[in-house]
Parts: C-alpha cells; sequence; structure tokens
C-alpha cells in the first residue's frame, strides 16, 4: 500500500498549492508504488522559510537543554520505530536490510548526541588587558538554514544537518531527495511528537530545480548546507555565495584503496569489495578505484574477483546487494561499463544485469571489476555511482600515491598496508578529507569532521562533531567591563 505524504510547515501538514504530487516506487519492484508526495513550487518553499525566519527569535532564545531534550525525545520515537522505518528505507532506496538498520541507528544516535552537546556548545574566556574586564566568546546561531540532501543516505544526511542546526538555535527548511523522502519525512513526523514549536523545522517535497533551488535563493535564508552532485552543488554554491549566505557543498568522490606489497591480500580484498560493492557502491565515500602493487597484483584481482562473485543480489531485505535506486541510476551504471569496455578495459566480473526470478524487474547490477586500466580512462577518473571497482597497477609506492592523487575528487581514501613508514605517508600525502589505514574508504564516525577537498567540497566548512556546531553558530566575542 502507498504511503500519502505532505509538506511540514509552521507545525501543520500540508498540501502544496499546486495540488500536484509525485510518487516513488520500489527499485527492486518498480510496480510497487511506495508513497505520494506534494510536488511542490517556489511559493510553498517561500512559505516554508518564511515560517522558519518567523520562529527563529524565539528558538534562539530557548535555553539550550530545552533544545535538546526536544531532539532526545525525537531520538527516542525513531528508536521506538527503528523496524518499521528500516523497511521503509530498504522498501524505497533500495539499500539491503542490515545498511538501512544501520543507517536509521546513525540517525537516532546523530540526535542523541546533539541532545547532549546542547550542553555544551563551546566558548572561551581569555585574558584581559583591562583589569576588570571578563573577555570571552559565545555562540549564537546563523538564523535560518536551508538544507537540501540526496537520496543514498535518505535519513542519516538530514539528521545530521537538523540535529546540530536545531541543537545550536537556528530554524530550518529541508528540501530531501525526490527519489526516496519518505524516511525524512517520519523524522518530522518524530519531530512533531517530540514537541518541536511551529514554524522551527519545515519540509517541502518535490523537484531541485522548483522546490530546491527557491529554498537556496529566498533573502531569509542565512546558511545552506548541501549535499549531492558536483554538477548541482556548484549551481547552489555559486546562487548562495552571491548572496553571501554561509554555505557548505558535500559533493562526489572517486575514492582509492591503494594496496601495498606488503599487504594481506585476503584482507585487501575484503576491504576493497567491502567499500566498493556495500550500499551497492552508491555511497559517496565507495572505493572505486584499488590501486595495488604489481607484486600481488594477480593474487588481488583473483581475491576481489572472488569476493564480488560471492555477493548475493536481490531485494535488500533478503539478499546482501540491493538494486540501484532507480532506472537513471541503472543506466548509468550500465553506460559506465559500455564505456570501459570500448575504452579498452579488461571486463574480469559482472558488466551487466543478472538474470533469474528474484530480479523482475529491478534495478539490480551485478558487482562489476576492470582491470587493464589506464588512470586516464573515463572509468578511472569519473564518478559512477554503481557496484563498478576499478584495479590499477603500480610498480612501487610513490607511483601508488601519484596515482591516488590524480583525479579531480578528494573525499576518502585508505592504504592497505603492513608497513607503517607507508602508512605515515600515505595520510600525510593523499588528497582526501579522511585518509584511513587498513579500513575501508567507506564508513564514518558521527562525532569527527566530514567533508573532502578538492571537487569533493567547497571547502568551507566540516559537517559532523563539533565540525557540525561551527557551521551553525557564529561566534560572538563580549568585552565585559560591567
Ligand atoms: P543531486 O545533486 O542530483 O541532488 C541532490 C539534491 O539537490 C536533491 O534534493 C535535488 O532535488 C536537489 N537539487 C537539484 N537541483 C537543484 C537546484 N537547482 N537547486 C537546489 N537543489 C537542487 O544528487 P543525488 O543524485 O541526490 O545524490 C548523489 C550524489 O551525492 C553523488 O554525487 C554523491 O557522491 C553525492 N553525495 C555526497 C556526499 C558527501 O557527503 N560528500 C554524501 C552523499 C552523496
Amino acid at each position: 500500500m502507498a504511503e500519502r505524504y505532505h509538506n511540514y510547515v509552521d507545525g501543520q501538514w500540508t498540501e502544496s498549492e499546486t495540488g500536484e504530487t509525485f510518487e516513488t516506487t520500489n527499485p527492486a519492484a518498480p510496480t510497487d508504488v511506495v508513497a505520494e508526495y506534494e510536488r511542490s513550487s517556489a511559493a510553498d518553499a517561500d512559505a516554508a522559510v518564511e515560517a522558519a525566519a518567523a520562529a527563529q527569535d524565539e528558538w534562539a532564545n530557548t535555553p539550550a537543554p530545552d533544545r535538546g531534550a526536544i531532539l532526545r525525545e525525537t531520538a527516542s520515537i525513531l528508536e521506538g520505530r527503528k523496524q518499521e522505518l528500516t523497511t521503509l528505507l530498504t522498501r524505497e532506496e533500495g539499500k539491503a536490510h542490515a545498511e538501512a538498520s544501520g543507517e536509521v541507528q546513525r540517525a537516532i544516535d546523530i540526535f542523541y548526541y546533539y541532545a547532549e552537546k546542547t550542553r555544551d556548545l563551546g566558548g572561551t574566556v581569555k585574558s584581559a588587558s583591562g583589569p576588570q574586564t571578563t573577555l570571552y566568546t559565545v555562540r549564537g546561531p546563523v538564523g535560518v538554514a536551508g538544507l537540501i540532501t540526496p537520496w543514498n543516505y535518505p535519513i542519516a544526511i538530514p539528521a545530521w544537518k537538523i540535529a546540530p542546526a536545531l541543537a545550536t538555535g537556528n530554524t530550518l527548511v529541508l528540501k530531501p531527495a525526490e527519489v526516496a523522502p519518505a524516511v525524512a519525512l517520519e523524522l518530522f513526523e518524530a519531530l512533531d511528537e517530540a514537541g518541536i514549536p511551529d514554524g522551527v523545522a519545515n519540509v517541502v517535497t518535490g523537484f531541485g530545480a522548483t522546490a530546491g533551488n527557491a529554498v537556496v535563493a529566498h533573502d531569509d535564508v542565512d546558511a545552506v548546507s548541501f549535499t549531492g552532485s558536483g554538477q548541482v552543488g556548484q549551481l547552489v554554491y555559486d546562487q548562495a555565495t552571491d548572496d553571501a549566505k554561509r554555505v557548505q557543498t558535500e559533493l562526489g568522490g572517486k575514492n582509492p584503496t591503494v594496496v601495498s606489497d606488503s599487504a594481506d591480500v585476503e584482507t585487501a580484498a575484503e576491504i576493497v569489495a567491502g567499500g566498493a560493492f556495500g550500499t551497492t557502491g552508491q555511497s559517496c565515500t565507495a572505493c572505486s578505484r584499488a590501486v595495488v602493487h604489481t607484486d600481488v597484483y594477480d593474487e588481488f584481482v583473483d581475491a576481489v574477483v572472488a569476493e564480488a562473485e560471492a555477493i548475493e543480489i536481490g531485494p535488500g531485505d533478503e539478499y546482501d546487494m540491493g538494486p540501484q535506486v532507480s532506472e537513471d541510476e541503472l543506466e548509468g551504471t550500465l553506460d559506465y561499463i559500455e564505456i570501459a569496455e570500448n575504452e579498452g578495459a579488461t571486463l574480469e566480473t559482472g558488466g551487466g544485469q543478472p538474470e533469474g526470478d528474484r530480479f523482475g524487474d529491478g534495478h539490480f547490477v551485478e558487482p562489476t571489476v576492470f582491470t587493464g586500466v589506464e588512470n586516464d580512462y573515463r572509468i578511472a577518473q569519473e564518478e559512477v555511482f554503481g557496484p563498478v571497482l576499478t584495479v590499477l597497477e603500480v610498480e612501487e609506492f610513490d607511483e601508488a600515491l601519484a596515482v591516488a592523487n590524480d583525479v579531480q575528487y578528494g573525499l576518502s581514501a585508505s592504504i592497505v598496508t603492513d608497513d607503517h613508514s607507508e602508512a605515515e605517508r600515505f595520510v600525510r600525502e593523499i588528497e582526501a578529507g579522511v585518509a584511513k589505514v587498513n579500513e575501508k574508504t567507506s564508513g564514518l564516525e558521527l562525532h569527527v569532521p566530514f567533508g573532502g577537498v578538492k571537487n569533493s567540497s567547497s571547502e568551507t566548512w566540516r559537517e559532523q562533531g563539533d565540525a557540525g556546531i561551527d557551521f551553525y553558530t557564529i561566534e560572538k566575542t563580549v568585552y565585559d567591563s560591567f
């Protein structure tokens, strides 16, 4: 049965003034309609921003621990619905049950974390030059935050923007991705039940060029936090900076794992396959390039192919790897597979859609491994956003670093090595916002900063942990000689 969701504006579940709606479908079984949503116009987005602006002063003046109590209650409500939300996430976005469950838990943990942070929003005391002066800093909210999110972590990414924004006294409008908005709307249901005051948190569904753009462009929006593709991120960044708004954009990746000649090859293959094929390759931090020392190259290729072939593909509620989120994403991956073959890459495994009853018309694609790739091939340079791994052979560690860095992106990177000096140099010289040793590129902790360099990020502000507090606050310096 299809759910019917509305916008949440000024504390009310409201219909779009357009009277129009759109639907989402289950990527494992596209005839299954998951939900129907408001197709919001710019006017709907404007009304949401105006509600947020009207509620801002009172929320900013609410004692921070009282704001924290609402976040804590929201976390507790989400916790009580974890199973239901997990099922909904898998049905609409497609990821495997364990991944969906982990993502819902992450959203819960983020709300608990920022609930506690409301008692610890920072500020410093310094020695003043005057004998009777107290010199200190306090943090206040930026104002109204406009939040634009992608479909691939449809509850965790909204959570890691909403929770710090609210904790620090901002009001907000979220425009979630149109491909999978359900769990974000369930998050607003929880906020509503937890007693969030009218207008403090608002959500409008619809498409980027209309509703999303209107949120970013509205004069009353003071800060814009965007996660998504580089192309849209650039538009959002330009619009926000033209209007002198605070802005952060977190974008795509082409994340490498370097495999050293000192690595245990089986472990390296497990790490790379986990990064490449987890979430069907649809993570911004997914590993899409293995940069492998020639001495272990053949053995590594055999091991990673075996890992890929052992993955059970199928509907996410029962199997290890779910479908791609949409027909468009599937087509994009299949196009890249064709491009790689035309460029001269060698297909080691995968390369197409799996066959069998359980796949039906779902957007399934096989875990795919290419070798024989030159670093200037498009498959080695462009983000595919599907379960496609490119293995690149290198002669030595310096070449591995050079190849790993020779892309426009710099989000996450890892190395598998038994050599401490290699690990140390990798951490220092890799051009990435996240560097990992003997771990997969994907997977993040919630209490440390996250963000990329180069074309993976605007490099303005980080997200998560204390960095989340920084983005949503303005520091005021107080000279008090009272
Ligand atoms: P997308 O850029 O197509 O859409 C992201 C959001 O922007 C959606 O809500 C969309 O409606 C909205 N949007 C589109 N046009 C807009 C406009 N003109 N103005 C305002 N908003 C607009 O991205 P996607 O396909 O949803 O997500 C996949 C991309 O996200 C990948 O490139 C992935 O690497 C990236 N991503 C990055 C991170 C990170 O933290 N770096 C995390 C997850 C995903």
